[in-house]
């Protein structure tokens, strides 16, 4: 059985804990490897490490800094096929989504590559007579990345790369369903320059991540996940006084206005939901059509798309299937439950996924897309996050109906609106209590230079991930107001500044 190691001090260490987890294609159904579940002492000797090698690192340049992550970058587009592979054969999402997710993760790292601009501080001068006043933005320390299966590159990429410039060390924790991508990362770091024991690697569950959430030399951590684990991880990591940013989970609406481009919100509908088999924080996975005759006509078109979706494995030469398995059995048969209690809430099943027959792939973790209709707030398949291939129809009988469900929902990611009305988009962008919304763009991912994050129980912390808040969040400002007495200048003007 193929065993994955943890990444320590620049080299692929063995695990020493006797506990693993399982690794599957999930196109297949077969186990491909086990990961090495880190012990609490394994994981403290990566902090260590980490600890260790700060005072060093933070002395570097952000010059030098910059150039390792320039190599990192060209890596990394070099290697990108061999990384979405990796990512397609542990995760299951398409070869197209994986290459996708690869470049997404990428543009965090050309914005860190700007860090001796973006950590610059701020300067003022003669704040009082002849006294000037500047701020720093120095590093924390240890910093700790707690991340998802769902983006195995991309979710890491939002957290290190910004952490590694500003100055800090870090231990990163991937999700032990699709542990090797990051491992990769790992390697190719190291070889673009990054010295050993600035970046490692351990792979694990509770047990590490309690080391981490606790270890009074981690100063920060960063956790995407689910939102009871990432409250949890909140509270823990925050009594500790560390500073936190944890992302959670997701319920995504799209509105559709009645003078929408129908055909453009279907197209965009069928991407959004179906996409990385619903496996994505910001999927929509609740199209909510203002009015009957909307409703009527989107639900029509989408059981047309819906017979279109190929669902197969990733392809990597030739055309693509829209959508791959979900990421374990366990989860397949979560959402395929799902499915049922939609059912027996009352819903409409219009299309079941769980009837698609894929040919050849017998044994994946294959599910068809799923499209109920009639659902409201209250019933379970709308209040809870399904991350699966399942799209709810939620009618509204006006705007205001539709802003007053999204409002109220629990979750408060992403959101988008389909209109041709500038002034209903413009209300909705002012009302809506969601952190990243969409105006006719159904997955308003921010770019890199912007920040990532959502609204009430989709984030806790106040700062969100990579852009400008990525740098605050991975470095502490000093302000030094300074005087110097006057009359220094005669007495130290026999010495002479070094020349280079
Ligand atoms: P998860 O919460 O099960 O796991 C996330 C990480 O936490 C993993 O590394 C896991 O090993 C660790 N973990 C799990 N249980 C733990 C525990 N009891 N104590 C300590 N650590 C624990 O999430 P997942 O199933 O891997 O990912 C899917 C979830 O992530 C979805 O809810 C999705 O919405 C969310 N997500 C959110 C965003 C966002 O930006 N808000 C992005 C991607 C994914």
């Amino acid at each position: 059985m193929n065993q994955i190691h943890h990444y320590l001090n620049g080299n692929s260490i063995e695990g020493r804990s006797e506990r693993f987890a399982p690794v599957y294609n999930p196109a297949t159904g077969e186990q491909s490897a086990q990961v090495a579940l880190a012990t609490a002492d394994e994981t403290r000797e990566a902090v260590r490490i980490a600890d260790e090698t700060f005072a060093s690192w933070s002395k570097v340049t952000p010059l030098k800094r910059s150039r390792i992550l320039f190599k990192f970058k060209a890596l990394v587009e070099e290697r990108a096929d061999e990384l979405a592979q990796l990512i397609s054969r542990e995760h299951g999402k398409v070869f197209s989504d994986a290459k996708g997710e690869v470049t997404r993760g990428l543009e965090v790292v050309e914005f860190a590559c700007g860090i001796p601009h973006l950590q610059k501080g701020e300067h003022s001068m003669n704040v009082g007579t002849g006294v000037d006043s500047y701020s720093m933005m120095q590093p924390l320390g240890v910093c700790a990345g707690i991340s998802p299966f769902n983006f195995p590159a991309m979710v890491p990429m939002w957290m290190f790369p910004i952490a590694l410039a500003c100055g800090n060390t870090f231990v990163m924790k991937p999700s032990e369903k699709d542990p090797s991508t990051p491992l990769r990362l790992a390697e190719l770091l190291t070889e673009a320059g990054l010295p050993d024991g600035v970046f490692n690697v351990v792979n694990g569950d509770k047990e590490a991540v309690d080391v981490l959430l606790t270890d009074e030399r981690v100063q920060a951590v960063s956790f995407v996940g689910s939102t009871p684990i990432a409250e949890t991880i909140y509270a823990t990591a925050s009594a500790h006084g560390k500073r936190v940013q944890a992302l959670g989970g997701a319920k995504n609406h799209m509105v559709i206005m009645p003078d929408a481009d129908l055909d453009q919100a279907v197209d965009a509908l069928m991407g959004a939901a179906y996409g990385s088999a619903g496996e994505r924080c910001m999927a929509i996975s609740v199209a909510v059509p203002v009015g009957q005759e909307t409703a009527e006509r989107l639900r029509e078109k989408l059981v047309a798309e819906l017979a279109k979706l190929r669902v197969g494995p990733g392809i990597v030469d030739g055309p693509d299937n829209d959508m791959g398995p979900l990421v374990t059995r366990e989860h397949l048969e979560k959402v395929r439950s799902y499915i049922q209690t939609g059912v027996d809430e009352g819903a409409e099943l219009v299309v079941d996924g769980r009837e698609t027959v894929i040919e050849d792939v017998a044994s994946g973790f294959f599910l068809g897309g799923s499209l109920f209709d009639h659902v409201k707030p209250g019933m379970r398949i709308h209040s809870e996050e399904i991350f699966g291939p399942v799209l709810v129809i939620a009618r509204a009988d006006s705007y205001d109906d539709a802003v007053k469900m999204i409002n109220d929902h629990e979750f408060g990611n992403g959101t988008a609106i389909f209109t041709r009305d500038g002034d209903a988009a413009r209300q909705f962008c002012e009302q809506i209590q969601v952190g990243m919304v969409g105006v006719n763009v159904p997955i308003p991912v921010p770019m890199a230079f912007h920040s990532f994050g959502g609204w009430k129980r989709s984030l806790f912390g106040p700062l969100h991930m990579h852009g400008p808040d990525g740098v605050r969040f991975y470095t502490r400002m000093k302000t030094i107001t300074q005087r110097w007495p006057s009359g220094i200048r005669e007495e130290t003007n026999h010495f002479t500044m070094p020349t280079h």
